[in-house]
């Protein structure tokens, strides 16, 4: 017997109009790249959007057709997100951090025929323009008084002109909710970026998902401040999250470093935030130098690498709860978050902040397993550790366009799986945490060390900025830990210090060969320390 409830549609649209309903006044403040404050609401993005989606339609732009966007966290990018999407065409939010090669690559392979960009990434798009032939609009995200003489592409409009005569009014179609609404490129650490192609079902779900108090816990009465972009997989989905549950959205645009972060939370009242390791570090430096203390800002989502427990301890110190989650571009993002559980309650602080730093528990919605290089599922016994698979309503289930195939596996039942590419451990409790990146993970004589914990506790130092740990050739080993680090800015440390920090920590054997000091450590587009390059640079490494 069917159950007798309504069907309705899991549509981009009805997030907004459900904003644009109930909760019209919800704020969104964006620091503009033409450099002031701008103040909007729900009930206005949801006017704009509507006029933009009319003007796209009359421009030609079809369902299923892909239309990208090379842009900042800001009130624009979030009415073309939703006008995108709530017409039925698919948002492919561009990296400006990738190479001009590598944005070409992706822009020919997802034949993007529009391209919004904001004004600070125009030197950018003139580069690349001649490169893309299947885009068929440049527009800008700017006014008439921005727009300079000479454009970054011929015939290139300005986003306030290209939406001002279109009209307001426009009923969001009734699409099929398994239809495409975004799409977005893994950052190609290995290869070729490949497309990861959400669904409106899939990401309304994860969305849902994201704001129970086990996971984000994200309400009303939020102010939400996205350091991480919108085009780091959908800013982990707090454009959606935002107008789900009508919490305040404050965009920091390109302002990214410690001092303008800090300053936009403390004039907006940011209660919560949510980004890379490596912007932690930037707002935190600023926090110390300063002697400042944060007003409002309590709560912090940590992912897209280890967050270091020096710098969760950090945070906790000035007042911020972290909240690590583990996810990739394949999974919307989120996969796990760490939460204590009720037994974890009456527990010290300090067996409770062992607990926190680990990368969580899975979510509803998404299920995990580690396999062995047979496939054999291991045991959840917080020892075992091998390849992280996971599968879920917002998981991908193949690539765009076919790419990576063998990232997809099916079991003796039938369920199809995709492999992370991570090497973890589950506990008893549920709790993942990451050993490493396959292709990170350091071989010693055969046995398994974990460059994460190694990084962990050189960032424990107080004289550590940021620490990488790589493999270096060893003629017995094979490969041995070598230690890279960016001390802080006027602090000395040396090698034989920091590698008697070690003594205790971790286990003599795994403790680091030899430390490499360094200027700065080269990053991806997405802010993550880049070890590929890191080993080239040190391929010839030769260890005392
Ligand atoms: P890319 O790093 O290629 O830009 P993603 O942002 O999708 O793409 O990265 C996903 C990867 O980031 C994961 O597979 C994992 O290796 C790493 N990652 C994400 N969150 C964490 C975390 N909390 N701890 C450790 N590693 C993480």
């Amino acid at each position: 017997m069917q159950g007798l409830m309504m069907h309705m549609p899991l549509l981009i649209s009805s997030v907004l109009q459900h904003a644009e309903r109930h909760h019209p006044t919800g704020e969104i403040v964006s620091r503009r790249t033409e450099g002031d404050i701008h103040r909007t609401n729900w009930g206005q993005i949801a006017k704009r959007a509507k006029k933009l989606a009319n003007r796209l339609i009359a421009d030609g732009v079809q369902q299923g057709e892909n239309v990208a966007t090379l842009a900042w966290n800001g009130y624009r990018h979030v009415e073309i997100y939703y006008a995108v999407s709530g017409m039925g065409a698919v948002v492919h939010t561009l990296n400006p951090r990738l190479f001009p090669e590598q944005l070409v690559y992706i822009i020919n392979h997802a034949k993007d025929t529009t391209v919004f960009f904001d004004t600070t990434f125009a030197p950018l798009i003139k580069a690349i323009a001649p490169a893309c032939p299947t885009v068929k609009r440049w527009v800008q995200l700017c006014d008439e008084a921005v727009m300079p003489a000479d454009p970054a592409v011929a015939g290139c409009l300005n986003y306030e002109a290209y939406i001002a005569q279109a009209s307001d009014v426009y009923d969001w179609p009734e699409l099929d909710e398994n239809a495409a609404c975004g799409l977005c490129y893994t950052s190609g650490t290995t290869g070729n970026p490949k497309g990861a192609l959400y669904s409106h079902r899939s990401t309304v779900l994860h969305a849902m998902a994201a704001c129970t108090p086990d996971a984000l816990g994200i309400s009303s009465r939020d102010t939400v401040l996205p350091v991480v972009p919108m085009f780091h997989v959908n800013a982990w989905g707090l454009p959606y999250i935002g107008a789900m549950v009508g919490a305040k959205m404050v965009m920091p645009g390109g302002a990214l470093d410690g001092e303008s972060i800090y300053k936009l939370m403390e004039a907006e009242r940011v209660n919560i935030s949510a980004g890379v390791p490596t912007v932690w570090l930037g707002l935190l430096n600023y926090v110390q130098q300063h002697g400042l203390k944060f007003s409002t800002f309590n709560r912090t989502v940590i992912g897209g690498s280890a967050a270091p427990p020096a710098m969760i301890k950090t945070l906790n110190s000035l007042g911020v709860e972290v909240i690590h989650a583990w996810g990739m571009t394949e999974l919307s993002p989120l996969g796990t978050v760490c939460r204590l559980k009720a037994k974890h309650m009456d527990m010290p602080l300090e067996a409770q902040q062992k607990v926190l730093e680990k990368q969580g528990v899975a979510i509803y919605g998404v299920d995990m397993k580690i396999v062995n290089d047979e496939g054999d599922e291991l045991p959840w016994d917080g020892q075992a550790f091998g390849d992280l698979l996971v599968r879920g309503h917002w998981v991908v289930g193949g690539y765009f366009g076919g790419d990576g195939k063998n990232a997809f596996t099916v079991d003796k039942a039938g369920k199809q799986w995709f492999s992370t590419g991570d090497v973890s451990k589950i506990d008893p409790d549920g709790y993942m945490q990451i050993t490493d990146r396959s292709k990170d993970v350091i071989k010693s004589g055969g046995e398994w060390i974990s460059s994460i914990d190694l990084e962990n506790v050189a960032m424990g130092h107080p004289a550590v900025q940021e620490a990488a740990v790589i493999s270096a050739f060893h003629p017995k080993w094979d490969e041995r830990p070598l230690l890279v680090v960016v001390r802080k800015p006027n602090a000395e440390v040396g090698r034989d210090e920091l590698l008697k920090f070690y003594d205790g920590k971790v286990a003599k054997w795994s403790i680091p060969d030899d430390v490499a000091f360094v200027e700065e450590l080269p990053h991806t587009a997405t802010g993550k320390i880049q070890k590929l390059k890191l080993r080239e640079q040190f391929k010839d490494y030769k260890l005392p």
